[in-house]
């Protein structure tokens, strides 16, 4: 029960990693806040983990508006005491050749996947300097953060970007006991993978099996996914671990895809 007594906010908890990340970090004794667009899913993630004899509850967040990120960190300080870790992990994707890429959709990654992780970080890290406890900010990433792959100009950006987001705010909340890491997944089979295992087919002319093989598995070490297990162990660890030794790095869970 490395994190007992602490309270964790899970962006995008309704769904695939985010779900796992805050099952794990309310098995390991945080009180957690599911938030996520999809208010309906999220309630019955934090019902569950309640039944099982945790702490949670449901906030509906759409990470792109100000008002509703400053308005569930609220909640969550009301009704929890606090905020001791964030985990800003809501995310899309959209997959396009750059000369058929929608400015549109462009906009919108960049706003879930950046704007969404300053939000959250600006209201959150304002309650973990009052508290004088500092503590814990993680981006969910990608290999996608090191790594460049056909077809996902603004997820490719837009993760690389949170490496620097990450490495100011472990400069800035440092003195006050705030880390800041990013862990970056290789392919993990969750409902956004699955989308895009046919769009890719479609877009680059191969099957699906093609996809998976040597599209998405193929730099790996032993053409493994990596599990949405694998992604919540190594959150709970950055959220547990407790000094400034480890900020503003990141933290690569792919079998090998990228290896820093
Ligand atoms: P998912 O589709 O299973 O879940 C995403 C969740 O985010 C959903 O519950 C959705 O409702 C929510 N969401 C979407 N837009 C939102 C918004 N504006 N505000 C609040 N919530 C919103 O996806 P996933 O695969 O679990 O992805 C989670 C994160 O992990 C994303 O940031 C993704 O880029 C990253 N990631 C995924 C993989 C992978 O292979 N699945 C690999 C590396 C990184």
């Amino acid at each position: 029960m490395a994190l007992q007594g602490k309270v964790a906010l899970v962006t995008g908890a309704a769904s695939g990693i985010g779900e796992e990340t805050a099952r794990k970090l309310a098995a390991d004794g945080a009180a957690v806040v599911i938030a996520d667009l999809n208010l309906a899913n999220a309630q019955k993630v934090a019902d569950s983990i309640v039944a099982a004899g945790g702490k949670a509850i449901a906030v509906s967040m759409d990470v792109t508006s100000e008002d509703a990120v400053n308005a569930g960190i609220e909640e969550t300080v009301a009704k929890l005491g606090g905020i001791d870790v964030l985990v800003s992990n809501a995310g899309i994707q959209i997959v396009a050749p750059i000369e058929e890429y929608a400015y549109a959709d462009w906009k919108k990654m960049l706003a879930i996947h950046l704007d969404g992780a300053f939000l959250t970080t600006k209201a959150a890290i304002k309650h973990m300097y009052a508290s004088g406890k500092g503590g814990s900010i993680i981006y969910m990433g990608s290999v996608h953060s090191h790594e460049a792959s056909k077809l996902k100009s603004a997820y490719v950006t837009a993760k690389h970007g949170l490496l620097g987001l990450a490495r100011v705010v472990a400069k800035e909340g440092g003195p006050r006991g705030v880390r800041a890491n990013v862990v970056c997944p290789g392919f993990v089979r969750t409902p956004l993978v699955e989308k895009q295992i046919p769009e890719q087919a479609k877009a680059l002319g191969i099957s699906e099996e093609e996809v998976v093989k040597n599209v998405m598995l193929k730099e790996t070490v032993d053409g493994e996914f990596t599990t949405v297990a694998d992604v919540a162990n190594t959150v709970a660890f950055l959220a547990g671990f407790e000094s400034n030794a480890l900020t503003g790095q990141s933290v690569v869970v792919s079998h090998g895809w990228f290896m820093q």
